[in-house]
This record gives C-alpha cells, structure tokens and sequence, in this order.
C-alpha cells in the first residue's frame, strides 16, 4: 500500500503439518513466513510508545498459532487465513503481503524453496441503501446490523435516512434512501455477494426492475477502483444522477473525490442541482 510505513518479518521460522500428502500431515516440516504490515509508524515514531504501534513480537507468535492450530493441505489456505486473522487482529495493520515458504515440500528434484506470496488489506467502499416497500425503517435497520455483525466488515459511518413522500396519485410508499461508509476485507465481488444475501433476507425479488422494493443495496464506491464485469460496474454507473444518493454522500464524505469525473460529492451534487446533468431516470 502505497505512503504507508512497514513492520517486517522474516523467515520466521514454524513448524507445522500443511500438505497434502499423509506423510506430511503426519510428520510436520518447517515452514518460513515473511510478512511486511503496512502501517502509519509516525506516532509511535515521536512518541516512543510502543501502544502506538504494533507489537512485532506478538504478530510473530500470532502467525505461528494461526499457522499451527489448524492444520490444511494448501500453503495458499494456510497464508489466506493467516493474512486475514492478522488484519483482524491488529486494527494498525491496514494491508500485508504474507509469503510462506515451503523449502523442504515434497518434490523429488533439487530446488531451494516453494512459496505463496499473497497481499491483502482492508478496502473502504460506500454503499447506498434505499427501500420503498414494506417495513422500510426496519430492513434497514436489518441490513445495517448484518453488515455490523460481519467481521469481514466495520461500519464506520452512516449517513441519516432521507425519505421521501412520492408524488402523484399512484398509492406508493414513502422511498428512504441513505448511505454508509464501510471497512471490508471483501473482494468487489465478494461484497456484491454479500449485499444480494441481506436483500434476500429482506425478502426482496428481483422481478421488476425500477420497481418497489423492500432493499436495494449499491456499491457505490470501492476505494478508488475503476471496475467493471459482467456484473458489476464501479463507481455506479448513475450514482451522479441521484440526489438521494449524493446528498447522504456529501453529508458523510464531502470530500471524497469520484475517481473518474474527478469532482468531490459536493461538486457533483452542486452541478446535478443546477440542472446541469440529466435527472434520474432520464439516462
Ligand atoms: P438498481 O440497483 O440499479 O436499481 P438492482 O438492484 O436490481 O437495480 O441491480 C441489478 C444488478 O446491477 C445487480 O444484480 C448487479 O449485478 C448490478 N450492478 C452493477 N453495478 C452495481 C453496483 N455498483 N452495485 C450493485 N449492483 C450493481
Ligand atoms: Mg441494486
């Protein structure tokens, strides 16, 4: 991760059972873990305080638990679980790269090492919530504490709901719309995944598209990433064009710059007011 600080740890030394051989189940081998933690050092730096920082020591016993309670066939698990459990563990730590080193595994050649390297972090996404069906206040409310139960996830911030009456004739339910800023572990995809489960547990179809429902959950923002297939698209593709996205987006995150338009939330919601842009709907 780019402009952080590093904590550094090499060749630690493990023994351990990971393989998928019996033999290797059976008899154990050592394995060697490095793992760079990126991380902001400026405070403990100037304050000499090691609260302020993250205990090497510790990641270096905390990997060797992770890398020994349970024990797996793929070296690739073993670093997945262990990146994880560290971004869980130490809230400092916001990325790794964690490669594991399988020197002695068994492969009837003359090699030096095998090895996974893999880089993980927490990535910040903002996702808009809207419902206009059913018991609104509640399947929000639902959806927010699913999103706080899972530990994949940290709700930092949740803008207040907006609702609107709807116009005209037509018997309809008031729209509630919001947005919130969100810490996760999860992949784009993964995240997406995520989201469709709590709009099921809401007991939303997706049968008519444009029509009422109990949820819709959006991502709206995924770092700065500029992401489509085949089923997303990143930012959201109309995002500029709804107020009711933008206003709840500038009241949490004024400043967050749209990576592609280049224009903070309040920039974007000064020009869709001004008229400047089509209105939703009239793509
Ligand atoms: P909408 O949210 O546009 O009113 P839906 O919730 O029915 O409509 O979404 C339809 C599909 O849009 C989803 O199944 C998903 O695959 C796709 N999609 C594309 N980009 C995004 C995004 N950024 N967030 C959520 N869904 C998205
Ligand atoms: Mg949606």
């Amino acid at each position: 991760m780019q402009g952080l600080d590093q904590i550094k740890i090499e060749n630690l030394e493990i023994f351990a059972h990971h393989g998928v051989f019996a033999e290797e189940k059976q008899n154990g081998q050592n394995f060697y873990v490095n793992a760079t933690l990126h991380t902001n050092l400026r405070l403990a730096g100037l304050n000499d305080d090691l609260t302020l920082s993250t205990h090497y020591g510790e990641v270096s016993l905390f990997i060797k638990e992770k890398m020994t309670e349970v024990t797996y066939d793929l070296i690739e698990t073993a670093a997945e679980r262990a990146a994880e459990a560290i971004l869980l563990q130490f809230p400092l730590v916001k990325a790794l790269e964690l490669e594991l080193r399988k020197p002695h595994a068994p492969i009837p050649m003359t090699f030096e090492s095998v090895s996974v390297k893999i880089y993980r972090s927490w990535h910040k996404a903002y996702i808009a919530f809207g419902s206009n069906m059913g018991d609104s206040e509640k399947y929000i409310a639902d959806a927010l504490k699913g999103l706080s139960m899972d530990n994949r996830c940290k709700v930092i911030k949740v803008s207040d709901i907006i609702r609107t009456k709807p116009y005209g004739g037509v018997e309809q339910a008031d729209f509630y719309n919001g947005v919130l800023e969100l810490d996760t572990l999860y992949t784009e995809g993964e995240l997406l995944d995520r989201l469709h489960e709590l709009e099921q547990a809401a007991g939303r179809e997706r049968k008519i598209h444009w029509g009422p429902r109990t949820l819709d959950l959006d991502i709206i923002f995924y770092d700065k990433e500029i992401y489509e297939d085949d089923r997303l698209c990143i930012p959201h593709a109309d995002m500029q064009n709804r107020d009711f996205v933008l206003k709840p987006m500038v009241q949490i995150a004024p400043y967050f710059r749209h990576p592609v338009y280049g224009q903070t939330m309040t920039q974007l919601l000064q020009a869709l007011e001004a008229g400047k842009r089509s209105n939703y709907g009239k793509v």
